[in-house]
């Protein structure tokens, strides 16, 4: 029991983005501290290279099964603050609202940026996707995936893009933020089991991957490359995972 609680504040403790279960393992996307690498820099991130269930993957679109309900999200403008915590950058909105995500509801925690997207559907990439975190009453977790396609300028992220920090800091949100900004207008999505895609790999995460993208202009992905030029974990393999969908 003890060695699950330890777990389990492990695991919110790298969530909240801000302290790490171990502040003095180093972990990034390149190099002798890359993805290929994570499940060995230390014990707690083992699941990284043993886990079967893991994120991100490549969703194949033809063997998902119409059987998932709609996402029904109940978010309010709340204010917040945005970190960049040397991996991402992440907007933490604790009073933003909550969504029913499949069967239960969800809390809305955090979002997160990566470049490129870490999803893919069918072998097709983007170039930039938010995670939006959820976690349920029993501290479940699922995931809100939208993709950005290059176009024009994006206006929900502007007013984290004026602010975000370039190097490991937080800033408060200059005003609140609307997380309704941020979606497309279908909420069909695909549904996978996962894990979060950051050491330590923790399984148990449940993706809503929505379809359809959303824009941004290329100056913004600029902008967002000039802090972070790759932060996405790697297509992990399937392993026979169900995916569902919800049209
Ligand atoms: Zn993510």
């Amino acid at each position: 029991m003890q060695q699950k609680k330890l777990a389990v504040a492990i695991f919110f403790s790298l969530l909240s983005g801000v302290t790490y279960a171990q502040d003095n393992v180093k972990w990034g996307y390149e190099g002798n501290i890359g993805p290929a690498h994570w499940g060995e820099l230390s014990k707690e991130f083992a699941t990284c290279k043993t886990g079967q269930v893991q994120a991100p993957i490549d969703i194949p679109s033809k063997a998902a099964s119409t059987a998932s309900a709609p996402i029904a999200t109940s978010y309010s403008a709340s204010a917040g603050e945005i970190v960049n915590n040397g991996h991402t950058i992440q907007v933490n909105l604790p009073n933003a609202g909550s969504a029913k995500l499949g069967a239960a509801d969800y809390k809305f925690l955090q979002f997160h940026l990566h470049t490129p997207a870490e999803e893919k559907i069918d072998g097709m990439g983007f170039p930039f996707n938010a995670h939006l975190v959820h976690q349920s009453a029993d501290g479940k977790l699922a995931v809100i995936g939208i993709f950005f396609k290059e176009g024009g300028e994006n206006a929900a992220l502007k007013p984290i893009f004026a602010a975000m920090p370039s190097a490991e800091g937080k800033v408060s949100l200059a005003a609140n933020f609307s997380l309704n900004a941020l979606f497309p207008p279908s909420l069909a999505y695909y549904n996978y089991s996962g894990s979060l895609t950051t050491p330590g790999c923790n399984e148990g995460v449940s993706f809503f991957i929505l379809k359809t993208p959303v824009e941004m202009s290329s100056a913004q992905l600029t902008q967002f490359k000039n802090i972070f030029p790759l932060n996405a974990r790697p297509i992990m393999p399937l392993n026979g995972r169900t995916i569902t969908e919800s049209n």
